[in-house]
């Protein structure tokens, strides 16, 4: 590769841009990310499609709309499903308690949903849909995944969301008390991020 791809993420959520930065420093990929500020604000985009693939095609293409469909655009759905409750939050996670629901709200009502649940049935995976829309309007997904469990009360102070409940398999702490590079290494967005990285070196032979 000789020049560097400027890709505009297609986000408003500072903590994911974060994480999203330090996936594209350590993929050492010749990629420069902007954020949707860059590109005038993250348009509206009313997340209604009732999948992650779906919201997260729906975000790209209105961003890569918003820049005349000359760029490429990134964009991520991610949430939390957990087993005991057929697959909820899902695609609500960031508003499970509600319209602009905080973590913290979001966090109690799930923790109250599982009241009663047994340690093993406690199961629950992260997933990110990572969507991808060429300058000429090629489109590619990339999905992650990262199984776990639920605990029954926060520990940690670090990442966001329902970090402070999260155990990935790999672990005996929580995501929130990981760490950020030790998340960004086994982390859902991490692994769809990891599938983008080999499939643009490909790309680019
Ligand atoms: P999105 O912004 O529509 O992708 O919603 C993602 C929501 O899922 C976030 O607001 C969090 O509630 C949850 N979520 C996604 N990824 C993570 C993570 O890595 N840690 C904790 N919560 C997460």
């Amino acid at each position: 590769m000789t020049e560097a791809i400027d890709i505009f993420f297609a986000t408003g959520n500072g903590h994911k841009v974060a994480e999203m930065q330090a996936l594209a420093d350590d993929s050492r990929l010749a990629l420069r990310l902007r954020s949707a500020k860059d590109a005038g604000g993250m348009p509206a985009v009313v997340e209604d499609t009732g999948t992650f693939l779906g919201n997260a095609r729906k975000k790209a293409r209105a961003l890569h709309a918003q820049l005349n469909n000359h760029s490429w655009v990134l964009s991520d759905d991610s949430g939390l499903c957990v087993d005991a409750l057929g697959g909820e939050p899902g695609v609500e996670s960031a508003h499970y308690a509600g319209p602009g629901a905080t973590s913290a709200a979001n966090l109690a009502k799930l923790l109250g949903k599982l009241q009663g649940v047994p340690r093993e049935a406690r199961t629950a995976h992260f997933i990110c849909v990572l969507y991808v829309v060429e300058p000429g309007g090629l489109e590619h997904n990339f999905i992650g995944r990262c199984d776990g469990r639920l605990l029954e009360r926060e520990r940690g102070e670090g990442g966001f969301g329902y970090d402070p409940i999260f155990v990935p398999a790999e672990s005996h702490l929580t995501f929130a008390e990981l760490g950020e590079a030790v998340k960004n290494g086994i982390s859902h967005r991490a692994r769809a991020w990891a599938k983008f990285a080999e499939w643009l070196r490909g790309r680019k032979g």
